[in-house]
This record gives structure tokens, C-alpha cells and sequence, in this order.
């Protein structure tokens, strides 16, 4: 995994990831697919095409019900966000309002 400082393009998109949610694309993986099917769940995982967080879940197949999720964050991602946060106090912004404070920085001119 690369130990480069993100760019300012990637740093702004996860931001964006942090504050409006991923973006998810369809994304097998059929090593893990393969190990993880079974006759009762369905094996599932999407790539986010901004921030590539992998999210993998079991879906019951006949019960449409999330048995199991779990994510798979990129160093990037979480350290941007985590140098986001603590560049606000957080005894006075939950890491949301950091988020959106960074965000009305960035893309809103404020
Ligand atoms: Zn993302």
C-alpha cells in the first residue's frame, strides 16, 4: 500500500466520502465470494470509486436481511480523515461538524 501523502484531488475526495457517504460501484472479489458462499447467504462487495474502501457483506438469500458487513478502509482515507478531525478542537465540533467546516473551506468558499 502506498505511504504517499494523498494528493489535494484525493484529500477532497475523501473528504467527501467522510461527510456525504461512498460512492459504490460492484466490485467481486471472487476469492472471498467462493470461501464465504453458502446455501443461506450470499456473499456481496462493492468498491467505493472515490476513496476505494471495499465493503463486503452476507446477504440471507431469502430473507433479503444484512448478516454481516465489514469494511476495508485505505490507509489514505483514514488518516485524511483523522488529520481532518484533528485539525478542529474536538472538545467543541464532533468529528461531523470538523467534516463540514472543512468542507465549507474547501468547496463553498467560506
Ligand atoms: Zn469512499
Amino acid at each position: 500500500m502506498s505511504t504517499r501523502p494523498p494528493t489535494k484531488r484525493e484529500t477532497e475526495e475523501y473528504l467527501r466520502c467522510g461527510l456525504l457517504g461512498h460512492e459504490w460501484e460492484d466490485y467481486p472479489q471472487d476469492d472471498w465470494h467462493i470461501d464465504m458462499q453458502s446455501i443461506v447467504d450470499m456473499p456481496v462487495s462493492f468498491l467505493c470509486v472515490r476513496c476505494q474502501t471495499i465493503k463486503r457483506e452476507l446477504w440471507g438469500r431469502n430473507s433479503g436481511i444484512v448478516v454481516s458487513r465489514n469494511y476495508v478502509y485505505s490507509l489514505g482515507y483514514t488518516e485524511t480523515l483523522r488529520g481532518i478531525r484533528d485539525g478542529y478542537d474536538s472538545n467543541a465540533y464532533t468529528s461531523r461538524q470538523s467534516f463540514r467546516m472543512e468542507y465549507e473551506r474547501r468547496f463553498l468558499g467560506s
